[in-house]
């Protein structure tokens, strides 16, 4: 079994990232620049921003942070949204999520001009990516293939069994499988799926995004399988000083001897993530996407 390694690999991308960073503000250019619009004070929402804004200072990127109360008007959002979209000294943008109930979700994601929605949640993205055309990946999904890429994994004629259909990991990450790029046999399960158990035994890459924490245990999963562990609920711990920890979909002690590469929970997943987030901040300044 070999440990598929997300924190050492997104610290080698942002590697990457930094180098280019270097040699484009060397050229003349401005740095790479992402805000991230922060409604309300979620706990959750204000860590992740707050990494984010991290993340950008690690690479060389400008970050700006954009507040509002959470009893901010819809509207009042959405002209922020318009006022960056015409920036010109900003790359890119992310709306931090979820939002308040008053606020409708969809409009402002499609309020987001979609060659700074680097975030990859606009449909015109989703659309690209679905027809494969260059686009904004939304980032989870994004890093994962990444990291197969880096850990040179066969996907070509591999049966994928992507367990959850959100649209921000599920659903994208079943499209980029069944990509020529990537040549695997997607099959798509949820909270409807008959014979899950029976399903997830006979995938050669398995890819649990439930959210519903130690989900897969050793006999759902086939003998030399590999294993993609999305999964991030926070479960009490006595044992952190947060006073909880992270726990993935998938029980990785009695996994992990099947498998022929796996993800932990932390330290696969969610790393990259993060670090995808920037690569897609870089594609947009460098004009990428949407030249
Ligand atoms: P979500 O929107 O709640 O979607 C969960 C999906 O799993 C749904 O499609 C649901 O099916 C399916 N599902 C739930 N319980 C199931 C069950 N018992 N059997 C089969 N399918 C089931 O969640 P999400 O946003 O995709 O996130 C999934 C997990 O990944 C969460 O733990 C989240 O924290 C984590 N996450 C981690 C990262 C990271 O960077 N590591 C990033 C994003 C998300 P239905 O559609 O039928 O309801």
């Amino acid at each position: 079994m070999q440990l598929i390694d997300g924190k050492a690999t997104s610290k080698a991308i942002k590697a990457e990232i930094k180098t280019e960073v270097d040699s484009l503000v060397l050229a003349g250019h401005r740095p790479p620049h992402l805000a991230a619009i922060l409604v309300g004070h979620d706990g959750g929402s204000e860590t992740y921003v707050a990494y984010k804004i991290k993340d950008c200072e690690e690479v060389g990127f400008k970050s700006s942070l954009v507040r509002f109360e959470d009893d901010v008007k819809e509207e009042v959002l959405l002209e922020k949204i318009c006022e960056l979209n015409g920036d010109p000294g900003l790359d890119g943008f992310i709306v931090q999520l979820p939002l308040p109930d008053h606020i409708n979700e969809q409009k402002v994601i499609e309020t987001i001009n979609p060659k700074k929605d680097v975030d990859g949640f606009h449909p015109l993205n989703v659309g690209r990516t679905v027809i494969g055309l260059p686009s904004f990946v939304s980032a989870t999904p994004f890093g994962i293939i990444e990291l197969l890429k880096r850990y040179h994994i066969e996907t070509s004629g591999k049966h994928c069994v992507v367990v959850g259909r959100s649209n921000i990991v599920g659903r994208p990450m079943s499209i980029l499988m069944s990509q020529k790029s990537i040549n695997a046999t997607v099959t798509v399960a949820h909270s409807r799926t008959k014979d899950l158990e029976t399903l997830c035994a006979s995938a050669d890459i398995l890819i649990a995004a439930l959210g519903a924490p130690g989900f897969i245990k050793e006999h759902m999963v086939k003998e030399g399988a590999v294993v993609i562990d999305v999964g991030t609920t926070r479960v009490p711990s006595s044992e952190t000083k947060s006073g909880f920890r992270l726990k993935g979909d998938v029980i990785f002690e009695e996994v992990a001897p099947k498998c022929s590469y796996i993800t932990p929970v932390p330290g696969g997943v969610g790393p990259m993530t993060r670090v995808s987030l920037l690569s897609n901040t870089l594609l947009a300044a460098k004009g990428n996407i949407y030249s």
